[in-house]
């Protein structure tokens, strides 16, 4: 049986006479996740088509492609002619293999010159199949199996078992961002969220080490492999924060330890953001989980920030973020028991209401300047991709 991939993508299709760029862009991060399994892959009537390499697994090429942004949907399609007759062949062979008892037949006509409108050909098609095998019965709400009959350009496709995409924008659409990336469970969702967007990110991580262990850096590496996954590649530069905590702790009053840092951080993400040419900074913050994200504290650390701060889970329960972090595939290692550099010197009590006038007269006793450098000569730039690293 002759077959090929065929995608589908989303929202691009709404762009007016900008949609070839953002076409392009897609098939470039294609080819790119795809590597040498393709052979061919072009785009004709608001589908992308690939032909993969002789002996590639399909099916594992397809689940990656529905991995890229932009695309909502991948499906292994068999090749028929475009008549009755080669279509309910077909169908009835794919079926052979299908596992399930019920099932459901959708047409789509993008050539409408086909004799049959759509809801007749699923008939015709459903009639074939459903008299050639006894234990199958048709269920048009919750089928088991969902087969596809699509009337393009040269050929029919057929398809059981599509694979939903994540959707979004393709990469590198829509500008670039920098990601504060610790080792929690919210912001790698807060990146995948923004970067599905087609922005392109890049990550800063800083770690405490040796308060924190060399395992809770891997850790935050592989939450950055994973994420790549989707965005197909991830610089992530790791900033030493030890010395810079040493220093806070010995010289500002306890309490505004964790505000201060955080604005540190924001300082050091500016320089970090400013050599890749981000536009934004993302953190993975949500109002009131935690002191130093009551909407007081944000304010102040916001003013350390010389970009706009994203947020994209600010309005989000930690219930709804996990959902996502299942989903995309972070949550298990997020969760893994290691140390964040924040967790190291956390006060008893720190402010839950910060005055930027006191923090502003508080960090007047450290070298800020120096620390930044200091920190920033020792950062260790890291990249991830796609396919390991
Ligand atoms: P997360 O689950 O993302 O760690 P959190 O709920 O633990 O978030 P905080 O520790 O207060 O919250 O951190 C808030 C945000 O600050 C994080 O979402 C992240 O964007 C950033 N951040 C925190 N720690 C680090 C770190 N070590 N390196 C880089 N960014 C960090
Ligand atoms: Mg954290």
């Amino acid at each position: 049986m002759n077959s090929l991939i065929l995608l589908k993508y989303g929202e691009i299709i709404l762009k007016g006479l900008n949609r070839p760029l953002f076409e392009d862009k897609l098939i470039a991060n294609l080819k790119s996740a795809g590597g040498d399994d393709i052979s061919k892959i072009w785009k004709a009537q608001a589908a992308i088509y690939v032909e993969p390499r002789e002996g590639a697994d399909e099916e594992e090429l397809a689940l990656r492609l529905s991995r890229v942004f932009g695309i909502v949907s991948a499906a292994v399609a068999y090749i028929a002619e475009k008549n009755l007759e080669s279509i309910c062949a077909l169908a009835k062979e794919l079926m052979k293999d299908a596992e399930g008892k019920t099932f459901k037949v959708e047409s789509k006509r993008a050539d409408k010159k086909f004799p049959h409108t759509s809801q007749e050909l699923s008939a015709l098609v459903g009639e074939a199949v459903f008299e050639n095998f006894d234990h199958l019965s048709v269920d048009l709400k919750n089928p088991d199996i969902l087969l596809t009959v699509e009337i393009r350009d040269f050929a029919a496709y057929i398809y059981l078992n599509k694979i939903q995409g994540v959707g979004g924008m393709p990469t590198g659409t829509n500008g670039r961002a920098t990601l504060l990336l610790s080792g929690g469970i919210d912001s790698p969702v807060a990146g995948y969220v923004i970067a599905k967007r087609g922005v392109l990110i890049n990550a800063v991580h800083f770690y405490s080490y040796p308060y924190t262990s060399e395992r809770a850096k891997d850790k935050v590496l592989e939450l950055a492999r994973i994420l790549a996954g989707y965005c197909g590649r991830l610089e992530v530069n790791i900033v030493p924060f030890t010395d810079i905590q040493l220093e806070i702790n010995q010289k500002c009053p306890p309490e505004q330890m964790t505000i201060i840092m955080r604005r540190i951080m924001m300082y050091i993400a500016n320089k970090i953001a400013k050599k890749h040419g981000s536009s934004a900074l993302i953190t993975g913050e949500s109002v009131g989980q935690v002191a130093s994200q009551t909407i007081e504290s944000l304010f102040v650390t916001d003013d350390a920030a010389e970009y706009p701060v994203f947020r994209p889970l600010i309005g989000m329960d930690k219930e709804e973020i996990v959902t996502v972090a299942r989903r995309i595939g972070t949550f298990e290692t997020s969760i893994l028991p290691y140390e964040d550099c924040c967790t190291v010197f956390t006060p008893r009590h720190p402010v839950t209401k910060p005055r930027l006038e006191k923090i502003l007269e508080s960090e007047k006793f450290l070298d800020v300047e120096a620390l930044i450098k200091q920190a920033l000569d020792n950062t260790e730039t890291i990249i991830l991709t796609r396919s390991g690293n």
